[in-house]
Formats: C-alpha cells, sequence, structure tokens
C-alpha cells in the first residue's frame, strides 16, 4: 500500500499520509532541555521580573496570570476594519501569559488533576474577561523549543484579537456548511463515530480523545466533547482536566520531552461551533510541500496514532 490522502472532517484541508515507514515514537524522542542556570521569572519569587499580576489563584500563588512582556499586540490600539486590497490597521489585542504552576520544568503530564483544573478555571476566567472586548481569544501552550517556547517553565498564552482568525473561521464555516446541508453538526458526529472506531484512543464519560482523520502532525490527537458544547464555559473542566493528565501522561510514556502546541478551541460569538482541543506534537519539519501548498505530509497514520497511545499505560 502507498500513500494515502485524506480530506479533513469540514475543511479543504489535505492530509498525505505517508504508511509503513517503520518509525516508533521513542524514535522521536528528544533530550530534557531544563535550563536552571537562569533565573527564571516564572518562578515563586521572582514576580517583579514580569509585569504585575492581573489574576491569580491561591497565595502564595499556584496560577498566576499577567499581561505578556513583549506583547505581539497593543492593548490602547483601535483596531481599523481589514477590508481593502491593502487593508492595514494598528495591531489593536491584548496577549497574556499564564503561569502553569509554581514549580519549575514540570509538564502537563506530571501535575496533578488538580492543579490542571486550575490552570483551566484560570483560562476561562481570562477568555470570559478578554471576550468583553475582543472578538476572539486563543488559549496556547508552547512547550519545547521546537514548539516555540522561549522558557521552560510551563505556561499559557491567550491572545485576545479583534476578528476570528482564519483558522477557527474556515473551520467554523465548515461546520456551518454541513449542519445547512445535513440537519446535524459534523463534529457530534465525529466524536460519536471516533469513539468507536480504530483512531480512539480513550473516553470519559462526557469527551472522547482520538487521532484525527486527516492529521497534519505526527501523532496529533483531539479532544472533543460527545455533546454539542460550544466554549470552554460549557465544558466540565474537572473532567477535561483528568483527560489532559491522562493524554500527556500517556505521551510521556511513548516520547521523551515531547515539543508540542496545545490549542483550546471555543465558538467564535454567535456561531454554533463544536468546543475541542487540538495537541500537536512538533516532531517534524515542515517544508515547501507544507508551506507552499497546504497538505502536510504526515509520517505516522492516525491509527498508528491511536494504537501506540491507546496502548501507553497512564
Ligand atoms: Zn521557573
Ligand atoms: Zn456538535
Amino acid at each position: 500500500m502507498g500513500n494515502i490522502y485524506r480530506k479533513d472532517y469540514v475543511t479543504d484541508y489535505i492530509a498525505i499520509i505517508a504508511k509503513g515507514r517503520g518509525k516508533r515514537p521513542t524514535d522521536f524522542s528528544k533530550p530534557k532541555t531544563v535550563n536552571k542556570t537562569i533565573t527564571c521569572p516564572f518562578c515563586r519569587g521572582n514576580e517583579k521580573m514580569t509585569p504585575p499580576t492581573i489574576d491569580q489563584i491561591g497565595t502564595p500563588w499556584k496560577v498566576r496570570c499577567f499581561r505578556n512582556k513583549f506583547p505581539a499586540t497593543n492593548p490602547k490600539a483601535r483596531f481599523k476594519k481589514l477590508v481593502s486590497l491593502f487593508g492595514e490597521s494598528p495591531a489593536a489585542g491584548d496577549h497574556e501569559v499564564v503561569v502553569d504552576t509554581a514549580k519549575h520544568g514540570k509538564d502537563i503530564g506530571q501535575l496533578p488533576v488538580s492543579q490542571i483544573k486550575l490552570i483551566l478555571e484560570m483560562i476561562a476566567r481570562r477568555v470570559h474577561a478578554l471576550s468583553k472586548k475582543y472578538t476572539y481569544v486563543v488559549p496556547i501552550h508552547n512547550s519545547g523549543k521546537e514548539a516555540g517556547a522561549s522558557l521552560s517553565h510551563l505556561h499559557a498564552q491567550l491572545f485576545a484579537l479583534p476578528y476570528v482568525p482564519s483558522k477557527i473561521a474556515n473551520e467554523a464555516k465548515g461546520l456551518r456548511i454541513y449542519k445547512r446541508k445535513k440537519k446535524r453538526c459534523a463534529y457530534c458526529e465525529v466524536a460519536r463515530k471516533e469513539a468507536k472506531g480504530p483512531r480512539k484512543i480513550f473516553q470519559t464519560k462526557n469527551f472522547v480523545v482520538f487521532a484525527p482523520w486527516a492529521p497534519k502532525f505526527p501523532y496529533e490527537t483531539w479532544i472533543m466533547p460527545k455533546n454539542h458544547l460550544k466554549t470552554i464555559h460549557d465544558v466540565n473542566l474537572e473532567e477535561l482536566a483528568g483527560v489532559l493528565k491522562k493524554l500527556f501522561a500517556k505521551y510521556e510514556k511513548i516520547i521523551d520531552n515531547m515539543p508540542y502546541n496545545f490549542i483550546i478551541y471555543s465558538a467564535p460569538k454567535g456561531s454554533d461551533y463544536h468546543f475541542n482541543v487540538k495537541v500537536m506534537p512538533r516532531l517534524s519539519t515542515p517544508a515547501g510541500l507544507e508551506f507552499g501548498s497546504g497538505s502536510w505530509v504526515c509520517q505516522i497514520p492516525p491509527e498508528d496514532t491511536a494504537k501506540a497511545l491507546w496502548a501507553a499505560k497512564a
């Protein structure tokens, strides 16, 4: 069997899935690169090295939020609609950091579920606050230098934007078109089918964790509520924390120090989008084909991802 094309559930993205390269998860392991020699601005006691606290949970803090010291966007700027051929606007927006734990060098799979729940609570609080002023908030985690993390202390970033970013807009559009045609939500159907299929990793009462049909990244996984829930405010955060703990503990069992991006997707205002979380391991290097065409070669078929993660004991 040669390589295969697969179209994403609802967007026009097409993956090229390389079959039978014989790569094992451990082939992707990385050495640990925790840098403890420099003073870490995210460690407890070093709060003066960062902008002032916006919100915190616990005293002393267990989770702490502040504005990014080098923000990508400007909270004082005013957004102008980007309409013309040469559309331009000041980069209005906000950019916050959530330090996930006071402990240096821990990853999500190593934290207790109670701590992961606090992280999710803080993210939900900040999404709520920032959504009053902005159109869409993207909560992301970068872990490992291949994934763009500049500091090894686990943290999230929230990007509050005055527009719905194209990736989410395209996905929401795909869901909308499907619903108009079939009178039902595509992701409700995906969650139901993937919970029973060869790409399932595990499920809880309300969530299913699976490797997506048309992945971009080796070992990519999605977490989806089984019911049609739209935002981070609708889902059970304690249950989601348990799901994240289990998933990341499983990743640790198969790949050492896996660099990843992990993104929480809520529905844009007024959209019927289905909440989901995507984990994008950064184990391959996109090149000309990926940047030039938008189709990515994924070296690991999602069925193999599911098998490896399903079998990992965590
Ligand atoms: Zn630190
Ligand atoms: Zn749905």
